[in-house]
């Protein structure tokens, strides 16, 4: 009945190679949806969860150097192992608990739950993939916001 399948978090993960980023370039949204093959909002959440842009102006630049350590980051975090109840911020580069345990639901398929919550130390967004068996289980600890949407 309790019969628990491990979901290991690379299973749904991707690696994205850090020197596909060329030298004293600025790259667009869309050079980078280009350069590793990944959708817009991918991009955005990256920018809303730390990839720091090059400035205010249309359409946003992201310097290579900035691209690179956020994705080293990124890529290091999955080893920095976070608890159940934890996100990595990529602000204070650590797991972080999530402010309020409040989380908002990003995606949701039958494989994933992608949610999002505030960093408690520094109130950054912070962004987790849970396996979508663990739904029951991450609302022992999260409260789902009421900007709570399914798509199912
Ligand atoms: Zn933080």
């Amino acid at each position: 009945m309790t019969k628990r399948t491990k979901v290991k978090q690379r299973t749904f993960k991707r690696k994205f190679n850090p020197r596909l980023i060329r030298n004293n370039t600025s790259y667009s949204v869309s050079d980078i949806m280009k350069l590793f093959n990944v959708g817009q909002n991918t991009v955005r959440n990256w920018i809303k969860t730390g990839l720091k842009v090059s400035d205010d102006k249309i359409p946003t630049m992201i310097h290579c150097e900035e691209l690179r350590s956020f994705l080293n980051l990124k890529q290091s975090a999955k080893k920095k192992s976070c608890n159940q109840d934890e996100m990595f911020c990529f602000s204070c580069r650590n797991p972080r608990k999530i402010r309020a345990n409040v989380v908002i639901l990003i995606n949701k398929n039958d494989k994933i739950l992608h949610l999002k919550g505030r960093c408690e130390s520094c109130e950054s967004f912070m962004t987790r993939k849970y396996s979508a068996s663990k739904m029951e289980e991450i609302q022992h600890f999260f409260t789902l916001s009421v900007n709570y949407q399914l798509n199912t």
